[in-house]
């Protein structure tokens, strides 16, 4: 019999079940286990199904949420399914790896009203891995052969996602992509406790089986110019994400030992994926038996000191220059890392890296308040005299985020307009950016975000490069 909805004053809100901490730091799986059908039905349930959806809204993706959840307290698994994925490339992704408390699940009705969100996120991800099970993911299917070629750099969700809609609307689309594997960060950033790389892997897959060519260990600046990429294709897409690393501007920060932490995450998902690492097996980008240090506050930094931890680090340290309340990680990260043993120095900030011989050793660093605002709104970090305190570190991370790269060089582009960060200008009604025919998405649009906005951004330019290449002038010049 169906659930009946509103259950939310009479059932509580339950996740589903997270390994506890001395298990899950062990490997690198995910912490959490998938919803039994039963606890989905439960949970979904809950929902208010309340008149002006805030949930919704507040989805980059504008997901259809109180409908799906219905169905799947009704039962109706295939259908919720359906719904969800109509808004969605990669709703089991984002079930995952969204920072729910900050979006769909953070403006939920009953949430503000003291009984604890809804758990969309992991009805998201249930709906999806039980259709990957049941067999009610259906292959990609091209439209209508177009007569028409698009080029998309970046293998990275903004790219994934705009590939396969170009795909469902019968272009040709040719995926490039300076690493191995499609995925971009999905698989190269992203550890395997948040998100396992079969998840992406099977998404790419199925993106391969449906005629899209990924053209692997092809790097756009490299192997080709934009200029060729353009004469090769009708449109073009750049969606390379960010890459240049912030670097750490204090006395020592060259010493061996303090290290990107896109290098080490990389080199940890390599080393997984069971790739040939030498400097994972040299130690060079590796934490078991060292005394760790942490820089930063993000996601990056959070996925860094978990890594760590899993690699057998003796002790894991993120200083932060700002407070608990401040920093711009997820709060469900910083949680989940301090179960596992990291310890959170926050208003602290690097001074030096202490080291011998150049190998790093230490750092010492300054104890800081927070200040009143500076322009962007937020209390400004100030040192407190006298505070500095020393903690022994002989890797240390540096996870200050990342900028653009200079894409007009790399792309032999000097006419691709940048704004004064380095991200590309794209127009926000058609993301056309100042070269005809070239779009642009994702984190190289927005500087570094979020994977479902990444997702969004890749969508909205698909249909933006479909009603370019729609237009009669050009339908016309064929
Ligand atoms: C460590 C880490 C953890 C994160 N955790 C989360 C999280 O938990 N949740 C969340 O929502 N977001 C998270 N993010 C952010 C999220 O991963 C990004 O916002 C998202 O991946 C951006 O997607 P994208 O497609 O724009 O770029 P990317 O995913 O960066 O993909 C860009 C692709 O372009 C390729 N490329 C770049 N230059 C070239 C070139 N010249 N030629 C060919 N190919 C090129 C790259 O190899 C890459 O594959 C995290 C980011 C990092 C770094
Ligand atoms: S895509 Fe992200 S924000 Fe949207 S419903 Fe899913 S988990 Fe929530």
């Amino acid at each position: 019999m169906a659930e009946r909805m509103l259950k939310f004053t009479t059932t509580p809100r339950v996740t589903p079940s997270k390994r506890a901490a001395q298990a899950r730091t062990g490997d690198f799986h995910e912490i959490y286990a998938d919803f039994i059908d039963a606890k989905a039905r439960e949970q979904s349930a809950r929902c208010s199904q309340c008149g002006i959806p805030f949930c919704q809204t507040h989805c980059p993706l504008h997901n259809n949420i109180p409908d799906w959840l219905r169905m799947t307290a009704e039962g109706r698994l295939e259908e919720a399914y359906a719904l969800s994925q109509a808004t969605n490339a990669m709703p089991e992704i984002c079930g995952r790896i969204c920072p729910q408390d900050r979006l769909c699940e953070g403006s939920c009705t009953i949430e503000q009203s003291g009984h604890g969100t809804v758990t969309i996120g992991a009805v998201e991800r249930y709906l999806t891995d039980k259709a990957w099970e049941e067999g009610w993911v259906q292959p990609l299917r091209a439209g209508p052969d177009r007569g028409k070629s698009v080029g998309v750099i970046g293998a990275g969700p903004a790219g994934l996602a705009a590939a396969e809609r170009l795909r469902e609307q019968g272009y040709a689309v040719t995926v490039y992509d300076r690493h191995d594997r499609a995925g971009g960060l999905l698989i190269y950033g992203i550890p395997g406790f948040k998100l396992e790389k079969e998840v992406v892997a099977r998404r790419t897959r199925r993106l391969a089986e449906g005629g899209i060519e990924f053209r692997l260990n092809f790097e756009v600046g490299r192997d080709a110019s934009l200029a060729d990429l353009r004469e090769a294709h009708d449109a073009v897409l750049i969606a390379t994400g960010v890459y240049a690393a912030r670097d750490l501007a204090v006395p020592g920060a060259g010493s061996t030992g303090v290290i990107a932490a896109l290098d080490f995450l990389i080199a940890s998902n390599r080393q997984g994926m069971g790739d040939a690492v030498p400097d994972f097996d040299s130690g060079a980008l590796n934490a078991a038996g060292r005394d760790v240090v942490v820089v930063g506050g993000g996601d990056t930094a959070m996925d860094c000191v978990r890594t760590a931890v899993r690699q057998g680090a003796t002790s894991v340290t993120c200083l932060y220059r700002r407070d608990r309340e401040n920093m711009p990680g997820s709060a469900r990260e910083v949680a989940h890392a301090e179960e596992e043993g990291v310890v959170f120095e926050w208003l602290a900030a690097p001074r030096a890296v202490a080291g011998e011989a150049e190998q790093a050793r230490g750092v010492r660093a300054a104890r800081m308040r927070l200040g009143p605002p500076d322009s962007s709104g937020r209390s400004a970090p100030e040192e407190v005299e006298g505070a500095d305190f020393d903690l022994p570190a002989t890797l240390v991370i540096k996870a200050l985020g990342f900028d653009p790269e200079d894409l007009p060089a790399a792309f032999v582009a000097p006419d691709l307009a940048v704004s004064r960060w380095g991200t590309v200008k794209a127009d926000v009604r058609n993301l056309q950016t100042s070269l005809p025919g070239v779009f642009a998405a994702g984190d190289i649009v927005r500087g570094a975000s979020l994977v479902v906005w990444a997702i969004r951004d890749g969508m909205d330019a698909a249909d933006a490069i479909d009603r370019h290449l729609s237009q009669p002038a050009l339908m016309a010049a064929e």
